[in-house]
């Protein structure tokens, strides 16, 4: 473990510096394993982020990249375009459910998320109307720039230090009884309302929360009643981690949808914002100040893409989603069985996710546990949980869930401490 000083120019995320354990060094990672400066080796329970769906360092990945940084490692996206985003962009516009087919590229999700919120603001703009509030949900999560967390719930333990300091927004419960449908019906019914914006399935950082299909197709029928738009934040579901590609249901296709984090296999930055047919047209038309003024720097990096293409041959010539499946058998199996613990109020499993979810927030308090058992999870707000690389094989799993059950049964006698964020 380094000392402090170590650190020393280092501003960590989601830290307070003053007081936070040192951080752990970590010198190669490959397959689930992490491998640590002082020769440990942890077993990776959540993909880094939920990024890494191949596992680290997958072959033909690395092949892919170094490929691309002999011929291209970067170029401006404005005025030039490359083989590999367009590649990407064609593959991701077959792959998505519905018209999603224009693909905006960002290098984080943050800012794929801030581009679909101009996206949708300045589509009502072109077409002569103001609308710029949005509705979004109770425990969502979309990134931590000032757009995106403008949509963030502030009660999820996020950005407690710039509350007031928002876009227009409100927010409500997910629909998921008559009393959740009219709440959202009525709050559509408001003329200034540009779009509706949504993490499908699981809310994410918000405390891996669930929901199922038919609260989004309630969702998209609201909006259609409406013509308001519809933006998924698949940020964190996109490429397999619920179980099937994407988590949108055919039946509640979004208007934009957001894609990141297992974009490129976890390998590189890279995020889509993916507009469908008549959201793109909005923007097309002889006037100049219709276009989308949006341009980041290292937008579609080229290594990204290639590292995204090779993350999407893996879908298609390995078994991912029956490793997921497998994964979601063996989650429900091993896990179920903390339910009888103490403070333990719930276990749900769906996909590659598995959560113990506790009666208060003792999250913070556990993590050191997990690195001493030889695995690395990190617990946050009042959940345990485990989102695994989908390469994992039945033994290492197996000792992810004995860790969690292990540190969840001693989690009773903690006190409880406050809410920390993923
Ligand atoms: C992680 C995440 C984001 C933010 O992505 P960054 O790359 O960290 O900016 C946005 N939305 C969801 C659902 C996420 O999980």
């Amino acid at each position: 473990m380094p000392s402090p000083a170590c650190i020393d120019s280092l501003w960590l995320p989601y830290t307070q510096m003053a007081t936070a354990p040192s951080p752990l060094p970590v010198v190669r990672a490959e397959g689930v394993r992490l491998r640590l400066a002082d020769g440990r080796e942890l077993i990776d329970g959540i993909s880094s982020w939920w990024t890494m769906c191949h596992g680290y360092g997958h072959p033909h990945i690395k092949q892919a990249v170094a490929a691309q940084l002999d011929t291209l490692s970067h170029v401006m996206f404005a005025g030039l375009v490359h083989e590999p985003a367009l590649t990407l962009a064609r593959r991701l516009a077959a792959l998505l459910p519905g018209k999603l087919e224009r693909v905006f590229f960002s290098e984080s999700g943050s800012v794929a998320v801030e581009v679909a919120l101009k996206m949708a603001v300045q589509y009502w703009r072109n077409r002569g109307e103001q609308r710029n509030k949005f509705i979004a949900f109770r425990n969502g999560y979309h990134g931590d720039t000032l757009g995106a967390l403008s949509v963030t719930d502030p009660g999820c333990g996020f950005h407690d230090a710039l509350a007031g300091y928002r876009m227009p927004q409100v927010f409500t419960d997910l629909p998921r009884d008559a009393a959740t449908c009219a709440a959202l019906d009525e709050l559509l019914s408001n003329r200034n309302i540009a779009a509706v914006i949504v993490e499908p399935r699981v809310q994410g950082a918000g405390g891996m929360r669930f929901h199922n299909a038919e609260t989004l197709q309630a969702i998209r029928a609201a909006c259609d009643a409406q013509g308001v738009l519809m933006i998924a934040d698949e940020i964190m579901t996109g490429f397999g981690r619920t179980g099937t590609l994407f988590a949108s249901p055919p039946e509640a296709v979004p208007d934009i949808i957001c894609l990141s984090k297992a974009l490129t296999g976890g390998t590189l930055p890279l995020a889509a914002t993916v507009a469908a047919d008549h959201v793109f047209a909005a923007f097309c038309s002889e006037r100049a100040e219709d276009a989308f003024m949006h341009g980041p720097t290292f937008m579609a990096n080229p290594l990204a893409c290639a590292a995204a293409n090779a993350s999407l041959d893996l879908f298609e010539s390995e078994p991912r989603l029956q490793q997921v499946a497998a994964i979601e058998t063996q989650l429900k199996r091993e896990l179920e069985p903390c339910l009888a613990l103490p403070g333990v109020v719930d276990v749900r499993v769906m996909g590659a996710i598995g959560v113990v979810q506790l009666d208060r927030p003792v999250a913070a308090n556990l993590r050191p546990a997990f690195a001493e058992r030889g695995v690395w999870v990190r617990p946050f707000g009042d959940i345990v949980y485990l989102a695994p690389p989908f390469v994992i094989d039945d033994a290492d799993l197996t000792s992810l869930t004995t860790a969690v059950c292990e540190v969840v049964a001693e989690s009773a006698s903690q006190a409880p401490c406050p809410i920390s964020t993923p």
